[in-house]
């Protein structure tokens, strides 16, 4: 670009809360053809909430007992169980946000104040470990406490399946279901759920009507995955769910190895090396500074809809002043 279109185009993106970081991007941008959005905290606002907590019941004992979160009866009544062997909704909840209490996730904060809210006791937990991608390990109380995904569960020798019902319901509702595995054995699920932004269909709409493909990546699973992007009209076929931290480079590299000119929409920290690897990275304004460090523009606002700024700024500027 010549040194004039580069301020126009500059000049204008800053006006419109959109950061193009040299000329060579406001060039770069209007050659994307596939705009590829990670999920958590870009489509969606990120601000998780604790939805469900489900008890599993013993094995034999049929579906596992089922119990909306905020139906706070279950606290003081669990004494009546005299076997150890099942858990009741609160001491499930309990276990489950004491690992998590040192973990800086979202879906482990929601996990934590969601317990506080519920006026659960929790404890400090012992030999914790986060699992990137995956979740989270810690000894509570003595007993051996997983909070995290199916690929977790299994690669500590735990056997998800007994939740895989309650599983698949929850993620069924665009939550997103964590396994809660004690001593060894699936013992309940909890979910958080955040909010899809109020513009995310918009953008995706807009870009689509451009022509642009528009994709979702995301380290969730598939179900939840697709049920988001259902709801803001991005096509399954263009879902890479349960893509982990590290690999999420690779897979916006697969993407581009058909020649695709990708701009890919991240927040995370996680994002970061997908950022780097996309022929336009763009960063969340609110998202975290790794990301934005990373990214060629980052949108001052929290909308999708500046994606779509972004990508009509660069054509603009660039097709009157060449
Ligand atoms: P995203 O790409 O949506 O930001 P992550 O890559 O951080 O997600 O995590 C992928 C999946 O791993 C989550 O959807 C969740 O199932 C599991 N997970 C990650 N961290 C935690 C945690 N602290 N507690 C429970 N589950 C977790
Ligand atoms: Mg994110």
């Amino acid at each position: 670009a010549t040194p004039a279109a580069t301020m126009v185009g500059s000049t204008l993106g800053a006006q419109n809360g959109v950061l193009f970081k040299g000329g060579d991007v406001l060039e770069r941008a209007k050659d994307v053809d596939t705009v590829v959005f990670d999920k958590t905290g870009t489509l969606t606002t990120g601000e998780m909430t604790l939805t469900d907590v489900v008890a599993l019941e013993d094995e034999g004992e049929g579906k596992g007992a089922r119990a909306a979160a905020d139906g706070g009866d279950a606290a003081a009544d669990g004494g009546a169980v005299a076997t150890q062997s099942r858990l009741d909704e609160s001491e499930v909840l309990r276990l489950a946000a004491s690992a998590e209490r040192d973990s800086e996730h979202p879906l482990a904060q929601a996990i934590v104040e969601g317990a506080e809210e519920r006026g659960l006791e929790l404890v400090d937990a012992e030999a914790f470990e986060n699992v990137p991608g995956q979740g989270v390990r810690a000894t509570v109380d003595g007993r051996e406490v997983l909070v995290g995904n199916r690929r977790l569960l299994e690669s500590e020798g735990v056997d998800p399946s007994p939740a895989e019902g309650e599983m698949e319901r929850l993620e069924g509702e665009g939550k997103t279901a964590m396994l809660v595995a004690v001593d060894g054995a699936v013992a309940g699920v909890v979910a958080d759920a955040d909010t899809v932004k109020e513009s995310s269909a918009d953008a995706v709409a807009d870009l689509r009507e451009r022509g642009l493909d528009v994709m979702l990546i995301t380290g969730d699973n598939e179900r939840t995955a697709r049920a988001v992007a259902e709801r803001v009209g991005i096509d399954p076929d263009n879902v890479r769910a349960g893509v982990l931290p590290e690999d999420k480079a690779d897979a916006l590299e697969d993407i581009q190895s058909t020649g695709r000119k990708a701009m890919m929409v991240g927040d995370g920290v996680n994002d970061a090396p997908a950022l780097a690897v996309a022929h336009v990275g763009t960063a969340i304004g609110s998202g975290t500074d790794v990301a934005i460090e990373a990214a060629d523009v980052t949108l001052m606002r929290d909308d999708p809809l500046d994606v779509v700024k972004a990508i009509r700024i660069s054509e603009a500027t660039l097709a009157k002043i060449k």
